[in-house]
């Protein structure tokens, strides 16, 4: 049995600063406190689970302290979605209770504020200890592939998450993370219990802005951070000196590489990972200082901790993968997790992360991987999103469509050949091209091949 990390840092250092919010400093005895007042509150609620529709804030801090204290577990509902969506999930995971920092009216729930939270009578409790597999938290996947499964995500796959990512990282008690990544997400929530586990100070960022963000860092002193590619995108060419952070990590999704080489040019200590929710984000990363970051590598493999089966899916045996889904089946062999994702290892251990299995065109029996042709297309339109997936071929079987979002130029296409003649094999040249306004995102914002399929090729002339 444990004690819980807030517990552990406020007997030890509670005049500490725990966690900065809109400039405002909270010590380790002020968030036990808050938390123990609204832990106080949600016991009353006498439920198992709890929904909580929160942004980025001190609140949504306490919130998760107090259900921890409480054993309550979180599910984490991401703010943007809509109402029905939201409405659909808490139905999946069967939570009938949340709090919500943001509007939300629904017959099926019952829904608390902050403040009203608040106005309740409080119930005195002890605080018990934890098991490493009790459940802490149950979050969404973002539905890139089809329907969102629920993670379940116990206490020791987030401490195991910790170890990993401070082995990376090397943060220590007297580092300083600022969150910008959402907190209903794993790349962010991860930041709050990284803070909780080694007695860090947390900034919180409210809303993404590139100024705002830049401030935060320098008046905080941050150390170490975590951005997703767009992010780092957005903030590499302000004013700021990059070499007062000590890490900079970043997820997500695949980064590209002149992103990565400009960082690298401002000697930002970027260190690139792969990741996602079933395994409490990062699970393998590489530093800056590794030469093979330039050419796409996301870590080095020790101990056979992730292995390539025969069709080169990329499976996992680490502590910080889930124990399962709450509404689907978990695709496991051998005590292996399967990633759903293809990967190539080098003759060194390096991991490259090459596509999602479900988006693998198999045209005449040759793979094609997406990615690699959205790459080439980078490269001449580095301002155009684009994506490329697959249309059923009655002789190839399929073939690779490439829609882009921009407007309709001949001289594109033009110039877009030459390229594919120079760099792609024939069978990987893309069958059509489509321009359309704008490339489907899952409510998370990541480009699914799945919704752009089902939009603009399989559903095309409805
Ligand atoms: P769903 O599982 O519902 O389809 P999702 O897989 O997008 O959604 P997340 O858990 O948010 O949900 O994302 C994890 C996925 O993101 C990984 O499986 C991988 O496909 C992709 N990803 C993460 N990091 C990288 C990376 N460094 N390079 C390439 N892809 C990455
Ligand atoms: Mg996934």
């Amino acid at each position: 049995m444990n004690t819980h990390w807030l517990i552990e840092q406020y007997n030890n250092n509670p005049h500490k600063i725990a966690m900065i919010f809109r400039d405002k400093n909270y010590t380790f005895e002020a968030v036990y406190q808050q938390s123990m007042a609204l832990a106080e509150r949600i016991k009353s609620l006498e439920t198992k689970r709890i929904g909580l529709l929160i942004h980025n804030s001190s609140d949504a801090y306490f919130l998760i302290n107090a259900c921890m204290l409480v054993g309550v577990e979180i599910v984490m509902i991401n703010s943007r979605l809509t109402h029905d969506e939201i409405t659909k999930q808490l139905a999946d995971v069967d939570v009938d209770v949340v709090i919500a920092t943001q509007p939300l009216h629904s017959d099926s729930l019952t829904v608390y504020s902050y403040e009203s939270l608040m106005d309740m009578d409080s119930v005195s409790f002890e605080v018990e200890s934890y098991d490493d597999d009790d459940i802490l938290s149950i979050m969404f996947t973002s539905g890139t592939t089809g329907r969102a499964k629920a993670v379940k995500q116990t206490y020791g796959n987030h401490f195991a998450s910790d170890t990993r990512c401070r082995a990376g990282m090397g943060y220590s008690e007297d580092s300083v993370w600022l969150l910008v990544n959402p907190i209903f997400h794993i790349s962010g929530l991860s930041i709050v219990f990284r803070t909780l586990i080694n007695g860090c100070t947390l900034v919180i960022n409210e809303k993404f802005n590139e100024q705002s963000i830049i401030d935060l860092m320098n008046t905080h002193a941050v150390t170490h951070t975590s951005f997703v590619p767009i992010m780092l995108e957005r903030l590499i060419d302000c004013e700021f000196d990059w070499t007062r952070l000590e890490g900079v990590l970043l997820g997500g999704a695949g980064v590209r590489t002149p992103l990565l080489k400009r960082a690298l040019e401002q000697n930002i200590r970027v260190f690139n990972s792969y990741g996602m929710t079933e395994t409490m984000s990062q699970m393998i990363m590489i530093p800056y200082n590794d030469s093979k970051i330039l050419d796409g590598a996301v870590g080095k493999i020790i101990n056979n901790e992730i292995i390539l089966n025969e069709d080169s899916n990329a499976l996992v045996n680490l502590p910080v993968v889930t124990p399962g889904y709450l509404n689907a089946e978990i695709n496991t062999s051998d005590g292996y997790f399967n990633t759903g994702d293809i990967g190539h290892i080098d003759d060194e251990g390096y991991l490259y992360i090459l596509d999602r299995r479900q988006d693998l065109i198999i045209s005449g029996g040759e793979n094609i991987y997406p990615s690699e042709i959205e790459k080439v297309v980078h490269g001449v339109l580095p301002d155009v999103e684009c994506v490329v997936v697959k249309k059923a071929d009655d002789v190839w079987g399929e073939v690779p469509v490439l829609i882009l979002e921009c407007e309709e130029e001949a001289n594109i296409i033009s110039r877009l050949q030459l390229v594919f003649d120079e760099k792609l094999s024939r069978y990987k040249h893309p069958k059509d091209v489509l321009f359309v306004r704008e490339i489907e995102r899952t409510s998370t914002g990541k480009i699914s091949r799945l919704l752009n399929r089902e939009k603009f090729i399989v559903n095309k002339d409805l």
